[in-house]
């Protein structure tokens, strides 16, 4: 199976993606295919609904910022920071676009590892940004949902090109 990046209109990136109830050899070689794909395309993040597959699992990869790489599956927000920071984001799946977007500065997060191993992460910084970001792909959300919509309005020509995107596949 090969798995490739889908962009802003695809349906996939919509819907809430299902918790992984079974870590089968076919999820570490999907884990290992977001790698590639995320490094690919010179992400820092990437979600299961990125690749056309609704299954709540996230990779991160931050090493050139002297971050951690993770694989993360059913992560869980356990608790947010009432501080907020302000960063400009970008996506992927929405490929050209950049915005500067609100979110709490520091997550606790909560998940398992491909090893089946519980982890609980606490995370400040770019880290914190990305877990959000990743897992509000997974609850069907996109970071252009937090613009204001006169914002969004403006983007209307850009988003439409971006969905077209996805059918030179
Ligand atoms: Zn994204």
């Amino acid at each position: 199976m090969s798995y490739h990046l889908v962009f802003y209109g695809n349906e996939t990136l919509r819907k809430i993606a299902g918790e992984v109830t079974c870590i089968t050899g076919e999820t570490i070689e999907l884990i290992r295919s977001m790698f590639t794909v995320m490094r690919k395309e010179r992400g820092i993040g990437l979600a299961g609904p990125q690749v056309d597959v609704s299954q709540r699992l996230l990779v991160v990869d931050l090493e050139s910022y002297n971050g951690p790489s993770l694989a993360l599956i059913n992560p869980v927000i356990m608790k947010c920071s009432e501080e907020t920071s302000s960063y400009e984001e970008g996506c992927l799946s929405v490929p050209g676009i950049m915005s500067d977007i609100i979110r709490p500065a520091s997550v606790h997060v909560k998940a398992i590892t491909p090893e089946e191993k519980e982890i609980e992460i606490e995370a400040e910084g770019l880290l914190a940004r990305v877990l959000q970001h990743e897992i509000d792909h997974l609850n069907g959300k996109l970071f252009i949902d937090y613009m204001e919509d006169y914002r969004r309005r403006e983007l209307t020509g850009e988003l439409k090109k971006i969905k077209k995107l996805n059918r030179t596949r």
